[in-house]
């Protein structure tokens, strides 16, 4: 059913072809339906009109009526400037303009009533308005109470060709005209009536040209409401369908692998939080349903042991594990600590990556296939479809974040009836980010670190202070601690990036000297025998610093390492500065982290900086993120493959109007599971639409 919302744009009064052309090719806007949902980014408020008295600080803004009595041409060359005075009926103030002077001076009239409207700024304890806009008041018909002005994104493309906020503007207007009465609603009348939720064209209306600031938060929460709750519905019912779709394996039994290393290998107390986590996971695996669960936790809260653990119930049940690690270091890492913590317990790990050995390779195949290989360990390796288990129980997916949607999926066709999956995160999610790019997961969070640790002292240092810095790394390496020292990376400019490493080493060689201090080095173009050899030799306390790329970032494990100092900390984004201060802070010594960055840096990074060194707390440091960056460009989002475009909606923002639209999610599938009733029949309409304009959810179902 083409309605005329499907129309295209070229059609419009006041497009044609060449604007069409250009607003697809800017906006992606190619029908009358992506153009009504071209929404503005702000707007201004032009129901008031204030004398120049009122003038203050406060006022980002202001609207003024008056008429002009005097134009002057002040200044030369480039300080020449234009200067109307613009009376009110009370008091004089300067208009004033730099450029398009010629222009300017051409269309102004005196002794005729303008409106004026532009920021005011101080200059010499008086107020003037620089490059106001004006209107003739006679012209201004219907707008003389003022109104609410739309403003919308344009590209410098755009502007260069006339096609500037005002333009848009008028297309929505005549877009709207031709839609009037023709705009199907989307959300049921039992809902809207409800919640009092403002109709879909009335709310379409308002958005773009509000009577008064009430409808337009009316509208505004319509529109971000309903965005959200198609999200959180569309989420809900997978998980609903999933759960139906699928049985999941049964772990019914608590067997002697579990309890013989729960009570004789155990190296320590599991925290109060790991241990309501293990109970969270084990109601999920004795439920006869498939379980998909988010375990979020802060670096170095201990989500390997979890995962360790709910392996060694499957293995009780007869069911084999595996855990996928994003890198290769990280993966040898889980497969010692892993053999570490087992110790003399009889039970078969392998560890599988790129690198493994033919033989090796060729008796995992089959040991994995005839069933005596309990827990296999790896990376993407473990992926490949001639990796084949005998009966795979549970998967456990590290660093989440690391992956895509479409290897979660293919790790569930390991076996006829898919796995268990947990996925594991330290880069702690926004709540209002989890709930949306991973809302179809149950969640753990693991909110306690193991006891005993100090918090991480951070320090932000300008590259200026280097020297006092090389101190304090000696005074720390006297103490007996190790030092990692970590570079940025980043693809675009790889050659340059590891000169940086590699200059950055021969200083260090040169601060640092021989016999007394010996480094290691560790980057991702190395062989990962080499790799792994530095590694070892830091781990083992051969050398005292440890100079090394991101490839660090993930999950390694040193505790005597106590100081973590980050070179151009400034091109890091903050998920990944809280990830490598992660290293640190994991024995019982005092740790530090120290940030370097030149002194030049951008307002963003300084807050960056500001933020790593005012809190250690993950979720904290997440919400500040999003803040600062915007929910679409957390890592995270992209990788997570939910790729998912919110018009209105801001998730830093409007976290309750997301939890409400979740809980009616909710709630209607709880009462109608398979969205048969009539009444939600416009609920799978609009769901059916929606998938076919975004998304592939094949890949996970
Ligand atoms: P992450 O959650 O970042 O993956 P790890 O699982 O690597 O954290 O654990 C970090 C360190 O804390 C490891 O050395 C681990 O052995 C230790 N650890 C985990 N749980 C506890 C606990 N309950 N008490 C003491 N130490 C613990
Ligand atoms: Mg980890």
């Amino acid at each position: 059913m083409a309605g005329i919302l499907e129309q295209e744009i070229k059609f419009l009064t006041g497009v044609g072809p060449k604007r069409a052309a250009m607003l697809t090719q800017e906006l992606k806007i190619n029908t009358l339906a992506e153009l009504i949902y071209y929404f503005p980014y702000k707007y201004i408020d032009r129901t008031k009109f204030y004398k120049i008295r009122e003038i203050n600080e406060t006022l980002p803004f202001i609207q003024i009526q008056g008429t002009i009595v005097s134009i002057e041409l002040l200044g030369e060359g480039r300080a020449q400037r234009l200067v109307a005075m613009l009376y009110d009926g009370e008091m004089q103030m300067e208009l004033v303009w730099f450029r398009g002077i010629k222009f300017v001076r051409g269309t102004l009239k005196t002794q005729v009533p303008y409106i004026v409207f532009g920021r005011p700024t101080e200059f010499n304890g008086k107020w003037k308005l620089i490059h106001p806009e004006l209107e003739e008041l006679g012209l201004v018909q219907d707008k003389k109470e003022g109104y609410i002005q739309p403003y919308y994104n344009t590209t410098e493309k755009m502007k260069n060709n006339f096609l500037v906020s005002k333009a848009i503007q008028k297309m929505q207007y005549n877009a709207l005209m031709l839609c009037k009465g023709k705009i199907r609603e989307t959300l049921p009348d039992w809902l809207t009536g409800q919640l009092k939720l403002m109709p879909l064209e009335n709310a379409l209306v308002n958005i773009h040209f509000p009577s008064d600031p009430h409808s337009l938060r009316q509208a505004e929460y319509r529109l971000k409401f309903e965005e959200l709750f198609y999200i959180q519905l569309k989420l809900l019912h997978l998980k609903h369908e999933r759960q139906n779709k699928f049985k999941g394996h049964l772990f019914k039994e608590v067997g002697n692998h579990f309890n013989e290393f729960f009570h004789h290998h155990l190296p320590f107390e599991l925290t109060g939080a790991q241990k309501r986590v293990i109970k969270e996971i084990r109601k999920d695996t004795v439920n006869g349903k498939q379980m998909n669960r988010l375990l979020q936790g802060d670096v170095g809260s201990g989500k390997t042991m979890v995962a360790l653990m709910i392996s060694l119930i499957a293995m009780d049940n007869g069911f084999q594990s595996c855990i996928m690690a994003p890198t290769e270091i990280l993966a040898i890492q889980h497969h010692q600590s892993v053999k570490r913590m087992l110790g003399d317990l009889d039970i078969n790990v392998r560890l599988l990556t790129g690198s493994t050995k033919k033989s090796e390779r060729a008796l995992i195949h089959e040991q994995l296939k005839e069933g005596s290989l309990k827990l296999l360990i790896g990376t993407h390796a473990l992926l490949e479809d001639t990796v084949e288990f005998r009966n795979l129980g549970l998967v456990v997916i590290d660093e989440q974040h690391r992956f895509g949607v479409m290897q979660r999926a293919k790790m569930w066709r390991k076996n006829f009836l898919p796995p268990h999956v947990l996925v594991m995160t330290a880069t702690p999610i926004p709540r209002t980010l989890a709930m949306t790019v991973y809302g179809d997961l149950d969640v753990s969070v693991i909110d306690e670190l193991p006891p005993g640790r100090k918090p991480i002292r951070t320090y932000h240092y300008y590259d200026n202070h280097r020297a006092e810095l090389y101190a304090f790394l000696k005074r720390e390496i006297a103490l007996g601690r190790q030092v990692y020292i970590v570079f940025p990376l980043i693809r675009e400019s790889e050659k340059l990036d590891y000169k940086n490493l590699e200059e950055g080493y021969e200083h260090l060689t040169q601060a640092f000297p021989l016999p007394e201090y010996r480094i290691s080095m560790v980057h991702g173009k190395m062989k990962s025998a080499e790799k792994e050899e530095e590694m070892q030799r830091f781990k083992s306390g051969q050398t005292q610093l440890l100079i090394a790329t991101t490839v660090i970032e993930v999950g390694v494990d040193v505790p005597n390492a106590s100081v973590m100092v980050i070179e151009s900390a400034e091109r890091f984004g903050l998920s990944q500065l809280h990830q490598l201060r992660g290293r640190v802070g994991r024995g019982a010594e005092q740790s530090y982290c120290i940030l370097m960055s030149s002194v030049k840096l951008s307002h963003e990074s300084r807050q960056r900086l500001q933020t790593m060194v005012q809190t250690n707390d993950g979720f904290e440091i997440a919400e500040a993120d999003m803040r600062l960056r915007g929910p679409g460009d957390l890592e995270g989002t992209q990788q997570s493959g939910l790729s998912f475009d919110l018009r209105i909606s801001n998730l830093s923002k409007d976290g309750q109007i997301l939890q409400y639209a979740r809980d009616k999610a909710e709630e209607i599938l709880e009462n109608d599971p398979q969205l048969t009733a009539a009444q939600n029949e416009i609920l799978v309409k609009q769901l059916l639409a929606l998938r076919k304009n975004h998304l592939n959810w094949g890949a996970i179902s």
